[in-house]
């Protein structure tokens, strides 16, 4: 017999209150935070799916490790566990640990790249493109023809287009395009994952041309068991395998521990050359800290190793891709505008289609989110015109809501909880207003603007 319930391959052995708040109250709430939630406190909020980074739940063995963790100062045991792990796992030599995702990816840009440069990606997340142009280098998404489509269910919608890739790689050369990257799971691009094949042919081109080529690693593990299960031939390999051979392909990685290395805080840069690596210890030593603890405890070092044992997990990880998809799918039998297919590790609702009725540069993904929030206090971010319009509001190419599952924290039911709110919010849809900006920071000027809403 084959299950249909999704169940959570886990018991709960600590708990933590979540508050109601009524509606009156969020209203409040909202205008207090210029209608940004990035300005919501999180105890005025009862389900937070702003992100899936750093709010994992860690597992009592995690929490176990942490008593082990080693904090002298320099050449800490914890360190020669965490190198040992993330060795085993990617197979890069040289593990340099940076407090979170952004601090690898300055200190890889930093050494690596420079004015007049480009940096190929399927797409860049926000701060992997905010610190890639920060060195002065160009930060340009090739996401495959496939991922425009938001309703197509084709599988592997993370895939870099490889025809744009060949034509930039023709027309700059080794010279100008330190490395090429791939983001996977593609968090930008919906949480879709790029394919094996995909990947084996951007190796490809990047080695025929003599440039690195990076995972930007951060949800390797779902990328990988989404390979398992939807790529030709992949079906009966394990996901560690199929991980590690993601990992052959590439030359180095950046990783953000807090997503799939089930922590709060955490992250590294890996590589093969070693002399880039000495030039990035050097600036890690300048910005983070010694090398063998770079901005972290050794207690974080210790979660961060049993995190990556953890996270390959088959269990784990069919279960929480079925948790996602069972949201998904639900909101496409109800006709309700979702990104298909099911991504890793977040649900985006299409905001262009839920509210037609507001254009583009009225923010129609900030309008969704706070009205899903007003509804039932559920915390989402958006995705789109706010986070990747500029202040000129050149147009985004989508705009998205995204729904963040953090890992191992929330149950089917908080779920079915999400999908009654967002089905009230879809029968009242027509009442959601746009909005105008009223401040906003020079760069990634989401996480701090100030909205007023339109009459
Ligand atoms: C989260 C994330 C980052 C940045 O990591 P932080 O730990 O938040 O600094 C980079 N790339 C991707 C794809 C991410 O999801």
């Amino acid at each position: 017999m084959k299950v249909k319930t999704i169940i959570e391959p886990f018991r709960v052995k600590v708990v933590e209150p979540i508050r109601m708040t009524t509606r009156e109250e969020r209203a409040e709430i909202l205008e207090r935070a210029h209608h940004n939630l990035f300005l919501v406190k999180a105890e005025d909020v009862l389900i937070d799916l702003l992100t899936d980074s750093g709010t994992s739940a860690m597992s009592a063995l995690q929490w176990g490790a942490m008593f082990h963790g080693d904090e002298s100062y320099a050449g800490a045991r914890s360190y020669y566990r965490f190198e040992k792990v993330v060795r085993e796992l990617t197979g890069f030599e040289h593990i340099i640990p940076t407090h979170q995702g952004r601090a690898a990816e300055r200190i890889l840009f930093g050494v690596a790249a420079r004015e007049g440069m480009v940096v190929p990606n399927n797409t860049h997340f926000d701060t992997t493109g905010a610190n890639c142009e920060a060195s002065g280098a160009k930060a340009l998404d090739l996401p495959c023809a496939e991922s425009a489509d938001i309703s197509s269910d084709f599988p592997f919608k993370g895939n870099m287009d490889l025809a744009a890739l060949e034509r930039v790689v023709a027309e700059n050369g080794p010279q100008r395009i330190p490395m090429i990257m791939i983001t996977v799971t593609n968090n930008s691009g919906g949480g879709q994952p790029a394919s094996l094949e995909n990947m084996r042919a951007v190796a490809k081109i990047a080695k025929a041309a003599k440039i690195p080529l990076y995972l930007d690693a951060c949800r390797f593990a779902e990328n990988a068991y989404l390979i398992k299960e939807k790529e030709p031939g992949q079906g009966d390999r394990e996901v560690i395998d199929i991980a590690r051979e993601m990992f052959s392909l590439a030359d180095g990685c950046t990783m953000s521990a807090k997503k799939d290395a089930l922590v709060n805080i955490g992250g590294f840069v890996a590589t093969r050359d070693g002399e880039l690596a000495q030039s990035m210890r050097n600036l890690l030593i300048l910005t983070e800290g010694f090398t063998t603890y770079g901005g972290m405890a050794g207690r974080d070092l210790e979660a961060i190793a049993t995190g990556l044992q953890e996270i390959v997990d088959e269990d784990y990880l069919r279960y929480r891709l079925a948790s996602i998809r069972y949201v998904v799918d639900r909101l496409v039998a109800l006709g309700i505008p979702v990104l298909q297919p099911a991504g890793g590790h977040a649900i985006y609702l299409d905001a262009r289609g839920f509210l037609p009725h507001i254009p583009p540069r009225q923010f129609p993904g900030q309008a969704l989110s706070t009205a899903i929030y007003l509804e039932g206090g559920i915390r989402s971010v958006e995705v789109g015109q706010v986070m990747f319009g500029s202040d000129k509001e050149t147009l985004a190419p989508k705009d998205l809501v995204r729904m963040a599952m953090p890992r191992r924290v929330y149950t089917q039911s908080h779920m079915d909880y999400v999908l009654e709110i967002v089905e009230e919010v879809w029968r009242r849809r027509e009442e959601v207003r746009g909005y105008e900006i009223t401040y906003q920071a020079p760069m990634l000027r989401h996480f701090t603007a100030r909205f007023k809403q339109l009459g």
